[in-house]
């Protein structure tokens, strides 16, 4: 259950906004006609003809993997927290224990590249004494609790997660974890891009254990051993594509099932050590991997699962140690893996490590400056306007029987939006943070980010928390709490622009709260009821009908290659496309239906206000991509790439054909028979 969460994060860094939203009142606007690349057709290539000028005058920035206006607005925003933080930690006046205080020296010590320069390994040194200093595979166990406490979860993670069928209630959740490579596949797949990477990642592992002070030999011998047990642990994990079936991790637990499932894992300790009753209730998501733990405990030697707690550990914390460390984890991670050929700059880094670990204290400052009351109530009216256009759309359909289309009206109504903030802020104040050591300072967000959501296990589950920081140009939906959340880093141009005409935040915004509204009813997210509960609430027949229109949206993606012999994987992206296509259609409706009654807008630049909207969609999706990462997301991303997050949509859209009057034949119109109606 917990990668269903852990995808909707993936969602992340959509990353948005450009300038803070102007108070004032400026005339309206459409969309930006620069972008347009008017030597494409609409009806041949929409993704080109929408964006193509602004991709071919804007290329990558050496340091990003993809780049649109709503990248370059979502690096902007951290400019807007760079400001904010570089005044807290010049403040000399912030009250101790303050938000301006945590934040400004957690900062501050962070911007002290040459402090971690000079402390070398130093800083983890401690940690390979406590690994070293374990005489057999229980008090290594008592090393790896306490690794868990600074989010080094290997080879299971713990974490909290609503209960799906009591879904008030959180349970303790202990899902998969312990690989250093991106996915599953990239260590059992035979192509050569996968045997490459291994190879690489073996070289990288070595190079860890070099700077951390092993010879050539022992260095290299190390990634082999650990090169064996990930694969073990890799073999025993669900792919991509399991992952995203709920019911797949969905294994209630007892104790005593924990137990004899892994019995040489000393689970009273480390259940002691997590201050969590025996009597919890628990999720295991992958038995079978629990089971392979439990073999590598009982038989590979002390010294192998030493040298693999130390590379995870390395590898986890690599970022905040000295630059030869920072250097080689770029070097694999980001520019190997992503083709990132240049690093963020140092700000920029610690600008994110705090989101990261001190996210709403951050957050906090972030709304209070750069998002005004007008875009919360711009917002909530959209989100009504939206989900009434969803209810429309799903009465209207013939396929659906009455019976389910009661359920799924009981679901709407429970939908819970959450814009831009949360209602009340977390409370750092407890977390020590010093001006002068900025490793002890990251390790002390992490406990704390560890700490909150352990707290939350064996309660009754916290309807106010988020899984996004405020300033996170981001959306999500979780479908145990059957919510759609827009941190205030997402209502931003191009996304969302309180001064551009009503046609294209629809086709920006509105499409993505669209997007969000849909996943309720994706191939996940209709497996949870309005309680957000795992049952099934469909007829037999609906639900056939529904996976029948879902696989056509699989066979669409299936078909669309990145390179010669790579492809999406349909299953692996159907959520995600399931949304924008139900988005875009939802958007479109909602949007008509906001001109009822109204005089019909005029005309903007030669283009009607339908127009207008597509066009939209196709500016805010306008990412370029590098081909590294471009194959990573198509591995690894439940999410399309961009091109076809346009293009994919809007060929199944007879509304799209219309309003461009694309012929039957035309390349962004599918032909009869293949287009794909879910919602
Ligand atoms: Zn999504």
């Amino acid at each position: 259950m917990r990668h269903l969460l852990h995808f909707f994060q993936l969602l992340l860094v959509l990353l948005l906004a450009s300038t803070p939203l102007a108070l004032s009142q400026t005339s309206s606007h459409g969309i930006d006609l620069t972008d347009l690349d008017r030597k494409t057709e609409p009806c041949t290539d929409f993704f080109q003809f929408a964006n193509g000028t602004w991709r071919a005058n804007h290329p990558i920035p050496a340091s990003m993997t993809r780049w649109s206006k709503r990248w370059q607005s979502g690096e902007s925003a951290k400019d807007r927290l760079h400001d904010i933080l570089e005044a807290a930690s010049t403040d000399t006046n912030a009250p101790k224990g303050s938000s301006d205080e945590i934040i400004g020296d957690y900062y501050g010590a962070c911007m002290d590249e040459s402090r971690a320069n000079a402390r070398g390994l130093d800083p983890i040194k401690p940690w390979f004494a406590k690994i070293d200093s374990a005489r057999d595979i229980v008090a290594l166990e008592q090393v790896i609790a306490e690794m868990h406490d600074i989010l080094v979860q290997v080879p299971f993670a713990l974490g909290s997660q609503q209960d799906p069928h009591k879904p008030s209630w959180v349970l303790a959740d202990l899902s998969a974890s312990g690989l250093g490579l991106p996915d599953r596949d990239y260590y059992l797949k035979p192509e050569p891009r996968f045997e490459e990477a291994r190879e690489k990642y073996v070289g990288h592992v070595t190079r860890m254990f070099k700077l951390a002070g092993s010879d050539q030999k022992s260095a290299a011998a190390a990634a082999q051993t650990i090169m064996v047990m990930e694969t073990k642990l890799a073999e025993a994990s669900l792919d991509n594509v399991a992952l995203r079936d709920p019911a797949a991790t969905d294994h209630n637990t007892t104790f005593a099932q924990l137990q004899a499932m892994a019995p040489h894992v000393d689970w009273a300790g480390y259940f002691r050590h997590q201050q969590i009753p025996t009597d919890v209730d628990m999720n295991v998501d992958e038995p079978k991997f629990l089971e392979e733990v439990d073999r590598q405990m009982h038989e590979t030697p002390l010294a192998d699962w030493k040298l693999y707690l130390k590379w995870q550990l390395l590898n986890s914390v690599a970022n905040s140690l000295s630059a030869p460390f920072v250097e080689e984890n770029f070097a694999f991670n980001e520019k190997y893996l992503a083709g990132t050929t240049e690093m963020k700059p140092r700000w920029k880094r610690c600008v994110e490590s705090t989101d990261r670990y001190l996210g709403e204290a951050l957050g906090q400052k972030y709304v209070e400056r750069y998002f005004p009351p007008e875009a919360k109530a711009r917002m909530q009216e959209m989100v009504r306007n939206l989900l009434a256009a969803m209810r429309d759309d799903i009465l209207s359909r013939p396929w659906m029987s009455d019976d389910t289309k009661e359920k799924a009206m009981a679901k709407i109504a429970t939908f819970n939006p959450k814009i831009g903030y949360p209602d009340k802020w977390k409370d750092y104040s407890r977390v020590e943070i010093r001006r002068d050591e900025f490793f002890e300072d990251m390790i002390a967000g992490r406990k704390f980010v560890e700490q909150d959501d352990r707290m939350q296990i064996g309660k009754t589950v916290d309807r106010g928390r988020w899984g996004m920081t405020p300033p996170t140009s981001d959306a999500y939906y979780n479908p145990l709490l059957n919510e759609i959340v827009f941190p205030a880093g997402i209502l931003q141009p191009p996304a969302f622009d309180m001064h551009a005409v009503d046609a294209v935040n629809y086709g920006a915004i509105g499409v993505v709260i669209g997007h969000e509204i849909s996943h309720g009813f994706d191939d996940q997210g209709a497996q949870f009821d309005y309680l957000g509960r795992l049952r099934n609430w469909w007829t037999d027949t609906d639900l056939k009908d529904f996976q029948r229109r879902a696989a056509c949206v699989v066979d669409q993606f299936d078909h669309y290659y990145i390179e010669k012999d790579i492809h999406h994987n349909g299953k692996l992206v159907l959520g995600e496309s399931i949304g924008d296509l139900g988005g875009a259609k939802v958007a479109y409706l909602a949007y008509q239906k906001s001109l009822e009654g109204r005089l019909r807008p005029a005309d903007l630049d030669g283009f009607t206000p339908e127009q207008q909207f597509f066009l939209a969609w196709g500016q805010f999706r306008g990412d370029e991509i590098r081909p590294e990462a471009q194959r990573l997301m198509v591995q690894s991303d439940p999410h399309p790439i961009a091109k076809y997050r346009v293009i994919g949509p809007l060929s199944n859209l007879p509304e799209f054909q219309n309003a461009w009057s694309c012929k039957s034949d035309a390349p962004m119109v599918r032909p009869e028979g293949k287009k794909c109606d879910v919602w």
